[in-house]
């Protein structure tokens, strides 16, 4: 899965923490020149940056909230100063505001719907049409369990993510005759930031429905998004994979 890291990058959104974070030292190992995108935690993605460069490749950190267009076309100036081509673009910006529909505030659901599926829209756009003209690439979702069958609380949540889902096939059809593949990732709980809010109680209610009875760990998220990006799944596009010990079987 080594590229060759004078002529890749890879850009991932939400590098500074948890599942992007593991993406991109796994995409670091690969050999892709890395663009770090964050929004708010400097220190964190300051420590993702040295991890990776640890690692022999070059790194630009970039802040951006990917939810914006301005900020985006931002993103994609600055991406220019990374050496490579833009071979490989991991959408894993994401967020949770959960509540009951009845009482989620229209803020509440904006947002969500931005961060997780606005901001897909937005960075491909950008990303496509260098790929195109190369007719090389790869573009890499992570969606959510909530997304293929629905979850009490997240109506928001699993809307951006099954919508994302959506989005992947469309792009995948349009894409795959230009040589860019589009897949998703699908982790099941991992053990992140993203749920540290999650009372016990739920907790071990999921830990029960969990055939493999525990928790992903990221690493276990990033590999798979490696091989998506890789040669090794050059006949692969509109798939979702699912990794999450088999929580979601069957969907
Ligand atoms: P996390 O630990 O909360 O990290 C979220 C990341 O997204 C951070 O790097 C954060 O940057 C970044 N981010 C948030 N809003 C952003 C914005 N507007 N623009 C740019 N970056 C932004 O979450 P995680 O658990 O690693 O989740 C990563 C992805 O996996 C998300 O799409 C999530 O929906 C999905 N997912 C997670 C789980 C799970 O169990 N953890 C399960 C299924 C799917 P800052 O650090 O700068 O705030």
């Amino acid at each position: 899965m080594t590229v060759n890291n004078s002529t890749e990058s890879a850009l991932v959104t939400g590098a500074s923490r948890g599942i992007g974070r593991a993406i991109a030292l796994e995409l670091a190992r690969a050999g892709y020149n890395l663009c770090l995108n964050y929004v708010s935690n400097e220190q964190r993605i300051c420590e993702v940056q040295h991890q990776c460069e640890e690692l022999g490749v070059q790194t630009l950190i970039v802040k951006a909230d990917v939810s914006q267009a301005e900020e985006v076309e931002f993103l994609f100036n600055e991406i220019r100063k990374l050496p490579g081509q833009l071979s490989a673009v991991i959408n894993n910006a994401g967020i949770r505001i959960d509540g009951p529909l009845m009482l989620m505030k229209e803020n509440d659901w904006d947002r969500v719907l931005d961060v997780n599926l606005r901001s897909v829209f937005l960075v491909s756009k950008k990303a496509i049409r260098p790929m195109i003209s190369k007719r090389r690439g790869s573009i890499v979702n992570i969606v959510s369990p909530s997304g293929l069958t629905g979850r009490e609380g997240q109506t928001n949540y699993a809307a951006s993510k099954g919508g994302l889902v959506a989005l992947t096939r469309s792009l995948a059809r349009e894409l795959a005759p230009l040589g860019i593949r589009v897949n998703a990732v699908c982790p099941g709980v991992i053990k992140t930031d993203m749920i540290k809010d999650l009372k016990q109680e739920l907790l071990d209610q999921f830990l029960e429905t969990i055939p493999m009875a525990r928790f992903g760990e990221p690493k276990e998220i990033a590999a798979a998004v490696a091989f998506l990006c890789s040669d090794q799944s050059s006949y692969i596009t509109g798939q979702v994979l699912i990794i999450d010990g088999g929580l979601t079987m069957g969907h």
